[in-house]
């Protein structure tokens, strides 16, 4: 199984490039934020009370509710890991049962990062994301261009939330480049979202 890993500090559009790329290169798209935001029940209580703080939740319960998403039917035809893994625990956990084809490093500062947290919005409903600081900005306010749905900020995208998430990066998340290091490329953030696109299309078509 194709497994291509996005890594970037929060802000740095990988979601939005794993989005585009899993649907150009006919791959599944695994976000474990994602994921996790749409837990519910018990489970969700207990992923909440992290994911508010900005911190990560365990890593056993990370890879037990991934694993049993990568079983999906959907990702035979090869994954796009976004977010995962968050820590070198979580790599070597990978790492023991499946081989890496690719990391892909999005690289952004953190005044870039913090900056484009503190405008995003994402549609309710078909989850497009959007930034009322930079780009790409609504048709119309707090409105879905695709699909008409309200924008929302996420409950995580708060000053205190989004700080400790750049140093969680920085921490627990950043030492993981060097683990990867023959098989990571790394990309200019800063760049337009087609740009960053065409890029990393290139790197995985190569
Ligand atoms: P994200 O949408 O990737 O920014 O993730 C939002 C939040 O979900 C993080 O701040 C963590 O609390 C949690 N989370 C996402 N992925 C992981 C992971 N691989 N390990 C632990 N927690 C995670």
């Amino acid at each position: 199984m194709k497994i291509i890993i996005f890594i970037g500090i929060q802000g740095s559009g990988k979601g939005t490039q794993a989005k585009i790329v899993s649907e150009k290169l006919n791959l599944a798209h695994i976000s474990t934020g994602d994921l996790l935001r749409n837990a519910s029940g018990q489970l969700k209580k207990q992923v909440d009370f992290y994911m508010q703080k900005g911190e990560l939740i365990s890593d056993d319960l990370m890879l037990k509710i991934l694993k049993q998403r990568m079983q999906e039917k959907d990702c035979k035809k090869g994954i796009i890991l976004d977010g995962f893994p968050r820590n070198l625990e979580q790599a070597f956990a990978l790492d023991k049962e499946f081989l890496v084809t690719k990391v892909i490093e999005i690289k952004i500062s953190d005044s870039e990062a913090l900056k484009r947290l503190s405008g995003r919005v994402n549609c309710e409903r078909c989850k497009a994301s959007y930034n009322l600081l930079t780009a790409p900005q609504p048709k119309q306010k707090g409105i879905c261009d695709i699909c008409g749905g309200k924008l929302i900020q996420r409950e995580d995208d708060n000053e205190s939330a989004i700080k400790k998430r750049i140093q969680t990066y920085h921490k627990q998340t950043e030492p993981i480049l060097k683990f990867y290091q023959n098989k990571l490329v790394t990309i200019d953030g800063k760049k337009e979202i087609e740009k960053v696109n065409e890029e990393i299309i290139s790197v995985l078509k190569e």
